[in-house]
């Protein structure tokens, strides 16, 4: 090769992304509408028609640059999570948050910890900066926060957790957290990446962003993308005290959330209809996929999210028998689980569509 590229550039893995509708399609001649795909944790209700009319009214102001600040969105998010605007980092897509604390604050010569088995984009994130990734193993396919805290090293700047998990749909209680916050070196951040927050049964949920305010080395983030039916769109936001929100926004392309998105999101947050029927669906749903995984015998990790991870055995067999019924679904082996299978949760037709596959793909 003839470009310098550092040596860690070279040897990221690219992230693997869910097989898109059109590829399947096209790769083996099936009809996109008949195709159901349960692979990247989307909402399947598909966009709030709230955000759609947002979106529709927003279109004329396209020849004009987003606001790069954000204004609206902010004080609707300020609001809503009653922190000063000052507090808030838009990204697009939650993704662009975790690049933005790991650009902000890593570089060759420094480490980052993270969780094994949490999600890919930790290890894109301090690989591309250069840093020296420290993966914690897991503990029952979960964070092992007392390990985590044991692997902190002397140059450790950034640590990731994901609550929930994906791809393993575990979760970490409040106590646990709070407790692991009070033991962290302050100089070290600490990303809680709360993707799948709106999913959390009523009696798990608490008030995560209370904490900013004792801890100036927190950063949570949230998403427009899960719950909220806006993956397309990319839009995610972070919260975090005023010092490491500013370090941030240094390192943000100024208009990294577009005109669109931002007025999707301001319509979309204010959808408590939509929510809650995104979180009946899938509390629906996920019972029903993981109660048949035990009927038909397959051990699977009970999930705090909109997906499930089930042991198939033969991970690879399964998932293109199923890609043959035109059902696509995520492996991840990747992760380092080859076993295993990552399935989102549908509509019920699409649950039911997948699991009459899944049974005749298996065997059971
Ligand atoms: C889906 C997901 C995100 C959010 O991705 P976006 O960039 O907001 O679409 C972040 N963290 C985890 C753990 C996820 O699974």
């Amino acid at each position: 090769m003839s470009i310098q590229a550092p040596e860690y550039v070279r040897s990221i893995a690219p992230y693997q992304a869910g097989k898109p509708i059109s590829e399947l399609a096209r790769e083996y001649g099936l009809q996109p509408e008949r195709i159901v795909k349960l692979a990247s944790n989307e909402n399947p209700l598909g966009i709030p028609a709230s955000a759609r009319d947002a979106m529709v009214a927003a279109i004329g102001d396209l020849g004009r640059y987003p606001d790069s600040n954000g204004f609206e969105l902010k004080a609707a998010l300020s609001q809503r999570y009653a922190v000063p605007p000052e507090w808030i980092t838009l990204g697009n897509g939650s993704n662009d948050i975790l690049e933005l604390a790991a650009h902000a604050l890593l570089q060759p010569g420094v480490s980052a910890v993270y969780s094994q088995y949490s999600f890919a984009v930790y290890a894109l994130a301090t690989q591309e900066t250069g840093a020296r990734a420290i993966v914690v193993p897991a503990r029952s396919l979960g964070h092992d926060l007392d390990a985590m805290r044991a692997a902190i090293a002397a140059d450790t700047r950034l640590v990731f957790i994901a609550n929930p998990n994906n791809p393993t749909g575990t979760f970490l209680r409040a106590d646990a957290i709070a407790a692991f916050l009070a033991q962290v070196p302050r100089d070290v951040v600490v990303v809680l990446d709360e993707a799948y927050n709106e999913y959390l049964d009523p009696s798990l949920r608490f008030d995560s962003t209370l904490w900013l305010r004792e801890h100036s080395n927190l950063v949570i983030s949230r998403t427009f993308s899960k719950a909220y039916g806006l993956a397309g769109l990319r839009a995610g936001f972070g919260l975090a005290q005023a010092e490491l929100t500013d370090l941030m926004n240094r390192v943000r392309q100024p208009f990294n959330v577009s005109t669109v998105a931002q007025a999707a999101a301001i319509a979309a947050l204010d959808d408590a209809d939509f929510l809650q029927r995104s979180y009946e669906l899938n509390r629906r749903g996920l019972a029903r996929l993981q109660s048949a995984f035990a009927q038909m015998g397959f051990e699977y990790v009970p999930s705090h999210g909109n997906f499930v991870l089930v042991r198939v055995g033969d991970a690879d067999a399964v998932f293109e028998g199923l890609l043959r019924a035109g059902i696509i679904v995520r492996p991840v082996a990747n992760y380092g689980l080859p076993q295993w299978l990552r399935v989102t949760v549908g509509l019920p037709e699409e649950n039911e569509a997948f699991l009459e596959a899944f049974a005749r793909v298996t065997g059971r």
